[in-house]
């Protein structure tokens, strides 16, 4: 970390992907900025374990997502990153009490890319609907629904056809060598940033800004933030004056929903699942999880938990999500399989202070509450982050163009004020 300036002109709130990518970026452009983080390290929800399994672990985000449209894939590239592209397919599928058999797989497989289509399709219609409603019949919707918060971290029910559709899409999910987490770290190196100092009010009442932490208050002319929707909710930062209503209600559009993982090392000994498969495995109502096998080309695998049966197994306490989901490796692999389990670990973003979940949704009417949530106040005070991103929200990618265009609006509100400047001298 770099020295912290005592009277930066940007004070960036939050050290994710979007704080750090906003910080490089006004830095580069020699704008004197600091950043203040609640939490003791930098990433946010795109961070990199490397202590609990015998290789990294990504607790948040690890895929780099539509590959052709992704500024992050092409810096991997020009690093020469170590990218893991195979794709991942369905293998298995248990659905209440039933193994599908090969053939059916294939068929859940094709229901899978026809409700994608379907929803995307709904989506471009108005009146906005629910992904739900835009659901094509077939005999694998019931399971396959369950698999909408897997992607969308809210529930087929909540979530925005609308939303969906604006996603800018394509396809390739690449992996990086040592972890997506590690490989954002390393590519914001420097930057004054002063940990375990949580923002508890933001004061635009005079002019600029000033923010009170427990180390004291700072002031700045600008203020870019990028804490998630689940943040600004909860209150745990007053502003004041309070943000506008659209404002208060673009985040009351935008909750942030919950996608858990379970990671799970085996011992290499065990071979009845390899890199690039999934197990999707459902007990009923909204009790599912997916397991991913074969991470980082490694015997670890990670089962996610997402939605309301996330929370709801969150909630119940430590160990549980760990159980459903070595439950549902026992019932498609057999008894055997947890004697190969060297260790596991689980993620709990929803009771994350911090987050209070782990990407943002929308729900039905709130797509166009993301611009909402991208505009400036007072040229002061600039939004940032996943939620904020009609096209990239729930990415790491997205958060990392938020950061890097918030703090090209605030390098144009310096041209504009000098400007503004110079035009009153004539
Ligand atoms: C389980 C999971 C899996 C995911 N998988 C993928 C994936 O495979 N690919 C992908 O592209 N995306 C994925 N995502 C989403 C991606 O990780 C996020 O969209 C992205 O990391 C968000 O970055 P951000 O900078 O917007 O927010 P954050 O990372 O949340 O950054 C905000 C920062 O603000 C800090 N903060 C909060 N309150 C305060 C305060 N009061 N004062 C100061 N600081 C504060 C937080 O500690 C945090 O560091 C996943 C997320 C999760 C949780």
């Amino acid at each position: 970390m770099s020295k912290i300036p005592q009277n930066p002109e940007v004070i960036v709130v939050g050290a994710g992907t979007a704080g750090l990518s906003a910080a490089t970026a006004l830095l580069a452009a020699g704008i004197e900025t600091v950043v203040l983080e609640a939490a003791a390290h930098t990433g946010g929800r795109c961070v990199t374990d490397t202590t609990t399994f015998s290789a990294p672990f990504d607790r948040g985000g690890s895929w780099l997502h539509s590959v052709s449209l992704n500024p992050l894939a092409r810096l991997a590239e020009q690093r020469g990153a170590v990218l893991h592209k195979a794709p991942w397919l369905w293998s298995h599928v248990h659905t209440e009490g039933y193994d599908l058999t090969s053939d059916e797989v294939l068929a859940y497989r094709g229901y899978q890319e026809a409700m994608w289509l379907a929803i995307n399709n709904r989506g471009a219609e108005t009146p906005d609907t629910t992904t739900a409603a835009a659901m094509p019949d077939g005999p694998f919707k019931t399971s396959a629904t369950c698999s909408i918060p897997q992607m969308m971290a809210g529930d087929a029910d909540l979530v925005s056809a609308a939303d969906v559709y604006n996603y800018a899409d394509a396809k390739g999910d690449w992996l990086v060598g040592g972890g997506l987490g590690a490989f954002i770290q390393d590519l914001h190196p420097g930057i004054p940033t002063q940990l375990n100092c949580p923002v508890s009010k933001i004061d635009y009442n005079g002019t600029g800004v000033e923010v009170t932490t427990p180390q004291g208050v700072l002031k700045a002319k600008h203020l870019i933030l990028t804490v998630s929707t689940g943040v600004l909710a909860s209150g745990a930062i007053e502003f004041v004056p309070a943000l506008p209503i659209q404002k208060q209600d673009a985040v009351e559009m935008l909750p942030n929903g919950l996608l858990n993982k379970v990671g799970i090392e085996f011992d290499p000994a065990w071979c009845d699942a390899t890199q690039g498969q999934i197990a999707d495995y459902h007990t009923g109502d909204d009790a599912f999880c997916s397991l991913l096998f074969g991470f980082f080309e490694t015997s670890i695998a990670t089962g996610f938990l997402a939605g309301r049966f996330g929370e709801a197994l969150e909630k119940e306490g430590v160990g549980a999500a760990t159980d459903y989901c070595l439950q549902g490796l026992r019932t498609v692999f057999g008894n055997d399989v947890t004697k190969y389990v060297l260790r596991t670990d689980e993620t709990n973003w929803s009771t994350n202070a911090l987050t209070l979940g782990s990407y943002s949704y929308s729900k039905p009417g709130g797509a166009g509450a993301r611009k909402v949530l991208a505009e400036t106040l007072d040229e002061r005070i600039f939004f940032a982050g996943e939620a904020t991103m009609t096209e990239t929200y729930a990415t790491v990618h997205g958060a990392f163009l938020s950061g890097q265009q918030a703090a090209e609006r605030v390098i144009a509100t310096r041209v504009g004020a000098s400007a503004t400047l110079t035009r009153l001298k004539i």
